[in-house]
């Protein structure tokens, strides 16, 4: 088994060169799925994984811009358009200067699983740009948005790519962008999700996708005969994924301790409770200041310059930043103080080195394709509220969100179990696979 998996990552090593951050999604994937293809005649001998790993499209353009000081700007824009064998090419945009191939291809290809985990009709797509929105100004965000979606409007459609928004790209992003598209295309379409509430948004769209992650451990730690109240919770970002985590964390009871952004962690010992959460919101959403500014209003908290909050003692660890947030020596650490449940908000936070040490240790892992997946799903209800021209009630949307993150976790359970512990990452691979695999099967060699 070793071998086919080893053959099989030099073949797409060979296709994908410097492209370490899609090799890693790609071998997570073929680890736990190879297996399962050798076992299953319907899959094996027909290269089905070899097609997925291979983008069905890939979009790169330039995007020129003047900037506030009439100085020309030029940044690089993409579109992975990844899979579309159960439905269009669903996916967010984000703005980051890491931005690359590597790193758009790998949150492209996460997210075919994802959306079929989801069982929304959603193909996987990702896109983006190299742009920095941070420092900006809001007239400067709207230039880049627009030059942006001018080459980017050739691409998606209602009906064949519906991007969303990711790290950098906001409601301000999303309202330029389809403003744009709106303009060059003459019609009022739901071509993105994340929308305004007036103008085609889903109400729920941007609570769901930290709703979903604690919905989700939540139902992890109900299985294990456990609840959250009373627990222990540390949360890396402070970004849209953070705060609503954070807000549905206090809602059923949980301390949230920590909080963070790139240039370091607030670790508030007596808990983030509402209202400094909302002062979180104001400071990163309308101040668009440092995390470190919490400090300044709350003294009793500290301020960890450059460091990420693993280090705090606890019993839930949500990684909602970035990838590679949590490494080896992070997992270990959490693991020794106590910590039984990391549910991942942010696409692939934890290494492999630092899976490895959960499973080993059998502590209850979720991985951001099936944790934090009520974010895309949420979107996949904002799409059939467009197409019905019609709005769900908050209660609504958050029923049928939670209904589809307990569906995620019994396909988890169906396809991961193993004797007396459930391997999350197995579970969410196959099951989002299986349904993938099946469509393209039967749409023959395209
Ligand atoms: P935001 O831009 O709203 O927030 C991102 C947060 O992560 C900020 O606090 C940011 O800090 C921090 N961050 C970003 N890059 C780094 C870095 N290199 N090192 C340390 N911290 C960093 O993004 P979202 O909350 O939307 O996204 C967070 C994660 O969740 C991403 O992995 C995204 O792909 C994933 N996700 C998002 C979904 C959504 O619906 N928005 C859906 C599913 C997954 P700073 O301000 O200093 O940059």
């Amino acid at each position: 088994m070793d071998k086919v998996i080893k053959d099989f990552l030099a073949e797409v090593n060979k296709r994908n060169q410097n492209e370490p951050e899609f090799m890693q999604a790609v071998t997570e994937v073929a680890e736990t799925v190879i297996p399962y293809i050798v076992k299953n005649d319907v899959y094996y001998g027909q290269n089905i994984l070899m097609r997925m790993v291979e983008p069905e499209r890939v979009v790169s353009f330039r995007v020129a811009w003047i900037d506030d000081q009439e100085e020309i700007q030029v940044n690089r824009g993409y579109r992975i358009e990844m899979n579309s064998a159960i439905g269009p090419y669903k996916g967010g945009l984000r703005f980051h200067p890491s931005v690359n191939l590597s790193v758009l291809k790998f949150l492209a290809f996460e997210q075919i699983f994802k959306n079929s985990l989801t069982t929304l009709p959603m193909g996987g797509g990702k896109g983006g740009s190299d742009f920095n929105p941070k420092g900006r100004t809001d007239t400067e965000v709207m230039r880049f948005c627009q030059s942006f979606m001018t080459e980017l409007f050739r691409h998606i459609g209602p009906n064949r790519d519906i991007p969303a928004g990711d790290i950098g790209v906001g409601s301000r992003e999303i309202g330029y962008m389809f403003g744009q598209y709106k303009r060059l295309k003459n019609e009022f379409t739901g071509v993105l999700t994340g929308k305004g509430i007036s103008w085609g948004g889903s109400l729920i769209r941007p609570e769901a996708t930290g709703y979903g992650v604690v919905y989700f451990v939540q139902k992890m730690m109900e299985h294990n005969g456990a609840g959250l109240a009373g627990k222990k919770v540390v949360i890396s970002g402070s970004g849209n994924v953070a705060q609503y985590a954070a807000e549905k964390t206090i809602q059923l009871g949980g301390k949230v301790l920590t909080m963070s952004d790139s240039s370091g962690y607030i670790y508030d010992a007596e808990g983030i409770d509402k209202e400094k959460l909302a002062h979180v919101m104001e400071l990163k959403n309308i101040k668009r200041a440092r995390i470190s500014f919490y400090i300044e209003k709350y003294p009793k908290a500290k301020f960890v310059a450059g460091k990420t909050p693993w280090e705090v003692p606890c019993e839930l660890a949500l990684p909602c930043a970035t990838q590679n947030e949590l490494k080896e020596k992070d997992a270990a650490l959490l693991i020794n103080n106590g910590c039984v449940c990391v549910g991942e908000g942010a696409n692939m936070p934890s290494t492999p080195e630092a899976i490895h040490q959960f499973t080993n240790h059998k502590i209850l892992y979720a991985p951001g394709k099936a944790s934090n997946a009520g974010g895309v799903a949420v979107s996949g209800l904002e799409m059939a509220q467009n197409s019905l021209r019609y709005n769900w009630s908050r209660e609504e949307v958050d029923d049928k969100l939670q209904s589809i993150m307990a569906e995620i976790h019994q396909s988890c359970m169906d396809f991961g179990k193993e004797d007396g512990y459930v391997n999350y990452v197995k579970g969410a691979n196959i099951a989002g696979f299986v349904k993938v695999a099946d469509a393209m099967l039967a749409q023959g060699v395209v």
